[in-house]
């Protein structure tokens, strides 16, 4: 497989699919950059390797065509302050005679945006032929856009077939791979998932996946209280899914038979409301008093939790184990982060991904002491669930 610092670019036009889908505000300037910064190394890259580069994203949801709000021209005045000030080329759209005018004047070190290729229905539709016309702007296809590499998109996977051997990863996309494949497919022993967050539903498919290759999992957070229900447990007015209690059961039963460790909160922290003003109380996460609801793991399981991953080699986390957005309820979210930042400064490999446990590492200050963020949601989360992702199966293949 070609890598971008394998291959030649000098004189190619390399199209590179990125996820420039930033938030707007009503003025049409951008509230958070993240994205478009994580893309800056494969463009200078490429730059810089005498490659004229063809931007191309998705931007918001336009639901019939054209629409100025959605119009990747409110993203170029930022980007070419981002690129040092360079001039950007922005095209009249994705495809057609003009655009590929345009992309045809392009030399070395030049930059053009294509318009948002959700103006046109065959983006979302995986649209060979569509795919076939985006493909003739360029040499080769870079995709850096790992957040959408779950998507079988005309730009994001079809469009592989028409660069046989000329298809890349971006380094964005890159080090998810390998970041992620470093836990799913070679995890140094012992292998620790934190899974948290409020319910179990949306993380069950990934817990089962997990079974096959973890030596412990915690699971803290609302999802805590569907297990210990499940288990003949007392749990108050905590948050809990009763259409799951037999699929907790049938995943304890799993866990067991694939010889995986299992840890729970032993103790919570209840409170008689959801609110940093309520009353709170450490007990027992099998005997929550009526009408309280258990919003934290207690100190016992920060103990417990903390002594499994500081012992730990691999580390994935997903979810926080309390509602840390409020100070009282995020002890032991911050808890488990100091112990993961602990085993990383001890040599584990610690990933930590989903929206917000990536809120909680920036909240408590700690993304700089793990080993890689993955910020990519949904796709991070289907790689997670043992799926194979599109946009990166072209590549590969
Ligand atoms: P998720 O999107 O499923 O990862 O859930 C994240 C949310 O779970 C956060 O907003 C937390 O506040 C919430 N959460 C964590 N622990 C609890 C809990 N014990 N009860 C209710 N919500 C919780």
């Amino acid at each position: 497989m070609q890598t971008i610092e394998s291959y030649d670019f000098s004189g190619k036009k390399a199209l590179i699919r990125v996820d420039f889908n930033v938030p707007l505000n009503e003025q049409f300037e951008i509230t958070d950059d993240t994205r478009m910064t994580a893309a800056l190394p494969t463009i200078n890259t490429i730059l810089g390797k005498g490659g004229a580069v063809i931007i191309m994203s998705h931007l918001g949801r336009p639901k019939k065509g054209p629409e100025d709000k959605f119009s990747m021209k409110h993203l170029v005045p930022h980007l070419s302050e981002l690129l040092g000030g360079k001039a950007i080329k922005m095209a009249p759209d994705c495809i057609g005679e003009a655009t590929k005018a345009m992309a045809s004047t392009l030399k070395a070190g030049d930059v053009m945006v294509l318009e948002n290729l959700r103006f046109h229905p065959e983006e979302e539709g995986g649209d060979e032929d569509f795919a076939r016309q985006i493909s003739e702007l360029g040499d080769c296809w870079v995709n850096d856009a790992f957040g959408t590499a779950h998507r079988a998109h005309a730009s994001t996977a079809v469009i592989a077939k028409f660069f046989p051997n000329d298809k890349l990863f971006g380094l964005l996309v890159a080090s998810e791979v390998e970041s992620l494949d470093k836990v799913l497919k070679a995890p140094q022993r012992p292998f620790t998932a934190i899974m948290g967050g409020s319910k179990v539903s949306s993380k069950i498919t990934i817990i089962e996946n997990l079974l096959n290759s973890v030596d412990h999992l915690i699971i803290g957070g609302g999802m805590t209280y569907t297990f210990v229900k499940a288990q003949g447990g007392k749990i108050g007015g905590s948050i809990c899914e009763d259409d799951y209690l037999e699929l907790a059961k049938s995943l304890l039963i799993k866990a067991k038979e694939k010889g995986v460790q299992f840890h729970f909160a032993v103790d919570v922290v209840e409170a008689d409301a959801f609110a940093e003003t309520a009353n709170t109380k450490v007990v027992s996460s099998y005997a929550i008093d009526d009408n309280w609801s258990g919003l934290d793991i207690g100190p016992e399981t920060i103990k417990n939790f903390s002594k499994v991953v500081r012992e730990s080699k691999t580390i994935l986390w997903n979810g926080p184990v309390g509602v840390f957005e409020m100070d009282k309820f995020a002890v032991g979210t911050k808890a488990i982060g100091d112990a993961i930042v602990q085993a990383t400064a001890n040599g584990a490999f610690s990933l930590v991904g989903g929206g917000d446990s990536v809120a909680a590492v920036n909240k408590f200050n700690i993304a700089d002491k793990v080993s890689y963020i993955s910020t990519a949601g949904g796709a991070m989360l289907e790689y997670l669930e043992g799926r194979i992702l599109p946009g990166i199966a072209a590549v590969q293949e």
